[in-house]
């Protein structure tokens, strides 16, 4: 159940001031009856009508992008380019980055409105793997491997088990539960390693799909994040 104006505030028919005003100017239908009632209960099933036209709900939207090189992670900057830019959507404004990358990283972000997953992929209880494809300069050997799956002590902190996979000489991909700052890096440079392109391909289960270009969006259903995580 919800309120009659915060679903019209909501659906973006205008502020919540502004609706009010609408309402009580019986402009609002509910299954075929004008209510002036601000704060009248409405529930999924009902219809909404505004002017004669039926009112969808509030939705909540699921969005990845293929982040390029040079854009912030950010949804908003007065100086650098920043990912928000790139997206064209009705409810941009409302969303959220789950996860950022760094100005110089690129690949798979996911921005989403709904708050309740937000928290369920920062949080850090959750262990989300994520998959991050790294090109290095310097040689990768199988006791680096070792030292990066083991768990590295940084200044501030040890990392946990990592999963790893050398892809070619200078390319690996790396799985990792956290996501501390510059936390690739900073692993990568513990083991004498300068990362050169970084690269994030999955969070959890949700993959970065090979056809969606670099600076490319797209809307998708709830991802099943959780999965294999
Ligand atoms: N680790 C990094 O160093 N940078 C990122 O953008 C993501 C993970």
């Amino acid at each position: 159940m919800e309120r009659l104006d915060k679903f019209l505030s909501n659906a973006k028919i205008g502020s919540r001031k502004e609706v009010k005003k609408i309402i009580k100017n019986g402009l609002i239908k509910v299954n075929g009856t004008i209510i002036k009632k601000f704060d009248f209960k409405i529930s999924n099933s009902d219809i909404i009508e505004f002017n004669g036209k039926q009112i969808e709900g509030h939705k909540l939207i699921y969005i990845i992008l293929n982040k390029p090189k040079g854009y912030l992670s950010s949804t908003y900057d007065t100086k650098d380019k920043y990912v928000l830019q790139l997206i064209n959507h009705t409810y941009k404004d409302e969303l959220s980055i789950a996860g950022r990358l760094d100005k110089d990283a690129h690949g798979l972000l996911f921005l989403t409105n709904d708050g309740t997953l937000i928290h369920k992929i920062i949080s850090p209880n959750k262990n989300i793997f994520k998959t991050y494809e790294v090109k290095v300069n310097g040689k990768i050997t199988k006791e680096k491997i070792e030292k990066l799956e083991n768990g590295i002590q940084l200044k501030d902190f040890k990392t946990k088990p990592a999963i790893i996979e050398k892809v070619e000489n200078n390319i690996i991909t790396i799985k990792i539960s956290e996501g501390k700052f510059h936390q690739i890096k900073r692993m990568m440079a513990s083991v004498d390693l300068e990362v050169v392109d970084l690269k994030r391909i999955a969070i959890g289960n949700l993959y970065l799909p090979e056809y969606l270009k670099i600076g490319e969006w797209l809307e998708i259903k709830k991802p099943d994040i959780f999965n294999d995580s």
